[in-house]
């Protein structure tokens, strides 16, 4: 199958193709094995084309944006990855709606906004994923979220179908979009914001980062919040409690300074990410009958280890 997605990609334009690409390069956790094979579209057509390929041949694939919510196995992912992220990242508003390439950084389209002086996206002034990234999770933060604000998204769906699906199409839950149960990608989004005062919405995202630098381990590789938070609980709260904050396996740490994100120190691998993704699990369910659930996407294979 290798052979067969490279020879063919090697000779129909869907943009840069890259081989054997090692997945750390494109996570914010820089942890992740190779992918057989990685794809940067530029253009619309590229896209449609290299879905209308995948789906002729039953190539697997997935797509991913930034790289902000994903682990990925050491072993790497077998077929195709789709990366939406600077190479597709245009962006335009017309009057209070902005319509955004879903490559484009979540926290870019919002501080345009605000610049505009237009409210509705300064809770994603802090998250660093791509638009399309943040409509399938349906991202959010201090009390905002996309579903609050996404007025239609243009998805492929995996047969290549292209549509446009409204906000209210998109069955948004906690960190969740039907986007995912579709399995279809997102091409651009619209987000529908109101007028506000520009000086307002500054004072307002510069408290949110502040209260970040001061909460969050933001020089650290990690993929922010590792678990959803558990109906009425806090699982940064769960875990600290649990006695885990700081624990170390490999390179991979319960960051000391807030227990739902595991920062990689240096070298981490996925395993060593996954085993303290385990003992939270473990330790919060032993002690407080609560299961903790993984917000970030897991994804690809493990190592063989071999016989
Ligand atoms: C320091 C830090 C802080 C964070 N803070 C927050 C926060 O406050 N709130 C929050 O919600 N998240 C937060 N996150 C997590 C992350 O930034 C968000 O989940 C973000 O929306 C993921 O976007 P991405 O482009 O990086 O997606 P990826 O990690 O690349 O992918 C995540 C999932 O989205 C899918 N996906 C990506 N692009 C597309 C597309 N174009 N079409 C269809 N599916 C797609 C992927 O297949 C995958 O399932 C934080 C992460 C970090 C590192």
């Amino acid at each position: 199958m290798k052979e067969e997605m490279g020879s063919i990609l090697g000779r129909v334009d869907v943009g840069r193709v890259l081989h054997n690409e090692p997945m750390a390069r494109h996570t914010t956790w820089r942890i992740g094995g190779p992918a057989d094979v990685l794809v940067l579209p530029t253009a619309e057509d590229q896209i449609h084309r290299l879905m209308a390929l995948i789906a002729e041949h039953h190539w697997p694939w997935m797509v991913m944006g930034r790289g902000s919510n994903l682990l990925v196995r050491d072993g790497g992912i077998r077929g195709v990855v789709i990366k939406l992220a600077d190479n597709w990242s245009a962006m335009e508003i017309d009057g209070t709606v902005l319509v955004a390439q879903s490559g484009r950084l979540i926290v870019s389209a919002a501080n345009v906004a605000i610049r505009r002086g237009l409210a509705g996206l300064e809770f994603a002034t802090g998250i660093p994923g791509s638009v399309g990234g943040a409509v399938r999770m349906n991202a959010g933060a201090h009390g905002g979220e996309i579903r609050h604000v996404l007025k239609w998204a243009d998805l492929v769906f995996p047969d290549g179908t292209p549509r446009r699906v409204t906000g209210e199409e998109m069955g948004f839950g906690y960190r969740s979009s039907r986007v995912a149960e579709w399995g279809a990608l997102v091409v651009r989004a619209a987000f529908q914001l109101s007028p506000g005062d520009p000086e307002a919405l500054i004072r307002r995202a510069k408290t949110w980062t502040r209260r970040r630098r001061q909460t969050q381990p933001l020089s650290q590789a990690s993929a922010g919040s590792v678990f959803q938070n558990p109906a009425n609980h806090f699982a940064a709260r769960l875990i600290e409690e649990a006695g885990l904050k700081g624990t170390r396996v490999g390179g991979a740490q319960i960051s000391p300074i807030h227990a739902n994100f595991i920062v990689n120190l240096g070298g981490a691998t996925a395993r060593d990410v996954l085993e303290l993704i385990c003992l939270a699990q473990e330790e919060v369910y032993r002690k407080f009958a609560i299961r903790l659930t993984p917000e970030v996407k897991i994804v690809g294979e493990d190592v063989e280890t071999g016989g």
